[in-house]
């Protein structure tokens, strides 16, 4: 059962899968956690290079075509594999990412993600989505008072954090036509709930549907 969690920085999203996470080991289903870009070795180059503030330059469809080579080798590495162990994957950002960063935020259109997804993915597709969405301006706030406690300790400031609000706008965007164009496999929790609360919610959908 394939499970990927999706949302802005700053949306809560990681800390969300975290929880589930230990709720669902608890309950004894095999696990394998993962993200996007990265989680294999080759993927954490990838992800470096992508991060980097000193990549200047990257044309939008270079970028593109590293997020697939690194998805390329996830599911190589790990996803396939965890599948036919009968695991539980829960996987941090997957195409939507793409969708939604480069396809929206970039501006290189859903149909080509969309494409390059079908050519590279097969037909590999989550069966669940938590998409979190909360009010844009508190997430954008909640990642930038994130970024500058941590400034000081890393060496590079991450790549994405330069851009400016109109681009997380359409990202934002992008992530909800997404969850109306697939209701089925998308649960978008919106608004501004507690963390305990929207944990709680996560819960009773991914139990449910791994009851089905
Ligand atoms: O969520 P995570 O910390 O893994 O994301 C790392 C960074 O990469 C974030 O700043 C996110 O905005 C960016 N990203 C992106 N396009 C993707 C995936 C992540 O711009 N497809």
């Amino acid at each position: 059962f394939f499970i990927t969690f999706e949302g802005l920085d700053g949306s809560g999203k990681s800390t969300q899968l975290r929880r589930l996470s230990a709720r669902l080991e608890a309950e004894g289903y095999a696990m394998t956690v993962t993200r996007q870009p990265g989680g294999t070795r080759i993927g954490d180059r990838i992800r470096t290079l992508l991060l980097d503030s000193r990549t200047e330059n990257l044309a939008p469809k270079a970028e593109l075509g590293l997020m697939f080579s690194d998805r390329a080798q996830a599911i190589s590495e790990i996803i396939e594999p965890a599948l036919a162990a009968g695991h539980v994957i829960l996987c941090d950002r997957f195409t939507d990412s793409t969708e939604a960063y480069q396809g929206g935020g970039r501006e290189l259109g859903s149909e080509l993600v969309l494409r390059l997804h079908a050519a590279i993915c097969g037909g590999l597709q989550p069966d669940l989505t938590i998409l979190l969405l909360p009010d844009l301006a508190r997430s954008l706030a909640r990642a930038r008072r994130r970024n500058q406690r941590t400034a000081s300790q890393e060496t590079d400031e991450n790549r994405f954090e330069r851009e400016e609000d109109p681009f997380y706008q359409r990202v934002w965007d992008a992530y909800r036509q997404i969850a109306i164009r697939e209701p089925q496999r998308v649960v978008a929790i919106e608004g501004d709930a507690g963390i305990d609360e929207i944990h709680q919610q996560i819960v009773d959908v991914v139990l449910k549907r791994l009851a089905d």
